[in-house]
């Protein structure tokens, strides 16, 4: 390799003698770096949504390949964020892809002192149970007066911030479709 070329490998000499002083174009890219993708080039679609994790609640574009998130990114179109997303937005591809995300249910059965594990179908039917059993329980069909009430008083919702909207709509939907008149979230926006 002559001294030009080994120069020229060099990103400081491409900085400080060619046409990228700020070193972030051309004087930074290495063979291996020319080669890269994002990894945005790949995915088959992409899925407008909200960040879930407060009420700012900055637009996202969510990458799938394969039936897989794969990346999210802010999305410019928002008025709201412009494309921006905080160090917690960023990072929200992990609370689907994380493997720190719980895939067994954690339960203490009355009386018990022990923890189980039980799969997420088992839970799930045991909240079914319980919420059909609060809902008739709290069921009420009229007033004293006997007008038409048709509603539960034995169930609630109260969501939180990192619930995002697609989630609150279908909470929205079930609670009312079961009877339900509480249903709140603590997030403003
Ligand atoms: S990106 Fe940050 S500021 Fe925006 S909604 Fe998410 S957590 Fe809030």
């Amino acid at each position: 390799m002559g001294v030009r070329r080994w120069l020229d490998a060099w990103p400081v000499y491409r900085q400080l003698t060619g046409t990228d002083p700020l070193g972030r174009g051309r004087a930074a890219r290495s063979a291996r770096s020319a080669g890269l993708v994002p990894r945005t080039d790949e995915a088959d679609r992409v899925a407008d949504s909200v960040c879930p994790f407060c009420a700012v609640g900055c637009a996202q574009r969510v990458y799938v390949k394969d039936g897989r998130v794969t990346q999210i990114e802010g999305n410019p179109d928002s008025p709201v964020s412009r494309g921006r997303l905080c160090p917690k937005g960023s990072a929200s591809k992990q609370l689907v892809t994380g493997p720190q995300r719980e895939l067994k249910v954690r339960y203490r059965p009355p009386y018990g002192t022990e923890w189980q594990d039980l799969d997420l179908d088992t839970a799930m039917d045991m909240v079914v149970d319980r919420v059909l059993d609060a809902r008739e329980k709290g069921w009420q069909e009229t007033d004293r007066d006997g007008r038409r009430l048709r509603r539960t008083m034995g169930i609630a919702s109260l969501g939180g911030a990192t619930l995002d909207n697609e989630e609150n709509y279908l909470i929205k939907k079930l609670f009312t479709a079961l009877g339900a008149l509480q249903v709140e979230n603590q997030a403003r926006i």
